[in-house]
């Protein structure tokens, strides 16, 4: 049996596919959100396959596995399923939608009787290239369905929104993300640390545990967070040039405050340790956090993360932008 059950987790949106199916209203396009490796793309291949699938099983529609279909799509072969592919590595142009998308929806589908585009990482249409996936999805052929799986909603023209059905995805509980990395690595401290530090994403524990250093970065940022509120001014400057060597870490740290504090004040304000990202490594000091900071300190802190972010997207120097948020997360009162 193959199909949405090996899908990990995600049951709303699961439900919320499967039934657009049954009740055969599928829209032309969809916009999946929700942060990278939470597993946007496993849904939208399985999707694709249920709806691509030449014997679906029962009243379920559920993909067979089996059939030509199914296995094309396993294979990555279907003539009727296209990933929408990029020249340039950080930019989806409006070339690229056109030769792939645009030229290609109007033929007719060969063998099935839909036809679906994946977009990866759709956050990187540009704006001309956005214009140009609307052209084709204010009137699309009856068979078409376009998938934009994408880290930020934000991205998007309002008039693609408005045109598509968004589906969000949230973190996943922790014994889904266990049940998938279990099958894959047999017992140790990294799986531990892996869980507890994955937050909900399958493709961040896998990460975690297929790269020692990225475990290294995660601990030293746990480890200056949870100190922060007692660093002196140098100390805190010391921690603003450890964090910000390169750039991809200074994004991962950033999404890391960000979690962390937002685990911090849902602790604070719930006292319910079970709604915490954060595995039990790091309850202890989370919990100290949480009595450490007011609620007024957490409010100016999330204020400056999101700041600080954006300086970062505007290639402002990671160090002045780290030292700016430092400074806040200092202070407690
Ligand atoms: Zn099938």
């Amino acid at each position: 049996m193959a199909g949405f059950e090996k899908v990990v987790g995600h049951p709303a949106v699961i439900t919320h596919l499967n039934n657009s199916i049954q009740s055969g209203r599928v829209a032309h396009c969809y916009l999946f959100v929700g942060e990278d490796g939470i597993g946007k793309r496993m849904v939208a291949t399985e999707f694709a396959k249920k709806l691509l699938c030449e014997t679906p099983d029962g009243p379920s529609a559920r993909p067979c596995g089996t059939c030509p279909a199914c296995v094309a799509v396993d294979r990555g072969s279907h003539p009727d399923l296209k990933y929408i592919r990029h020249e340039k590595p950080a930019t989806i142009g409006v070339d690229d939608v056109r030769e792939q998308l645009n030229g290609d929806i109007v033929i007719r589908p060969y063998r099935a009787d839909r036809k679906i585009y994946i977009i990866d990482e759709a956050e990187l249409l540009n704006v001309q290239a956005q214009n140009a996936i609307l052209k084709t999805i204010e009137e699309p052929p009856s068979y078409a369905v376009i998938l934009l799986l994408s880290n930020n909603r934000d991205v998007f023209l309002e008039t693609i929104r408005s045109r598509s059905v968004l589906v969000e995805f949230q973190p996943l509980r922790r014994e889904d993300v266990a049940r998938y990395i279990e099958a894959y690595f047999p017992p140790s401290d990294d799986r531990e640390f892996a869980l507890d530090h994955c937050r909900g994403n399958i493709g961040r524990a896998l990460h975690l545990m297929e790269d020692e250093n990225a475990r290294e970065f995660v601990t030293t940022v746990c480890g200056i967070l949870a100190k922060l509120p007692k660093l002196s001014v140098i100390e805190r400057m010391d921690a603003v040039s450890e964090l910000s060597q390169d750039r991809e870490d200074v994004k991962e740290a950033m999404e890391l405050f960000l979690a962390w504090y937002r685990d911090v004040a849902v602790l604070k304000a719930t006292g319910d340790a079970r709604q915490l990202q954060f595995g039990s490594q790091n309850i202890k000091k989370i919990e100290a956090a949480a009595q450490a900071y007011s609620f007024a300190a957490l409010g100016r802190i999330f204020e400056k993360v999101r700041e600080t972010k954006e300086l970062l997207l505007a290639n402002v120097n990671p160090e002045s932008a780290f030292e700016n948020l430092l400074l806040e997360c200092g202070v407690a009162g």
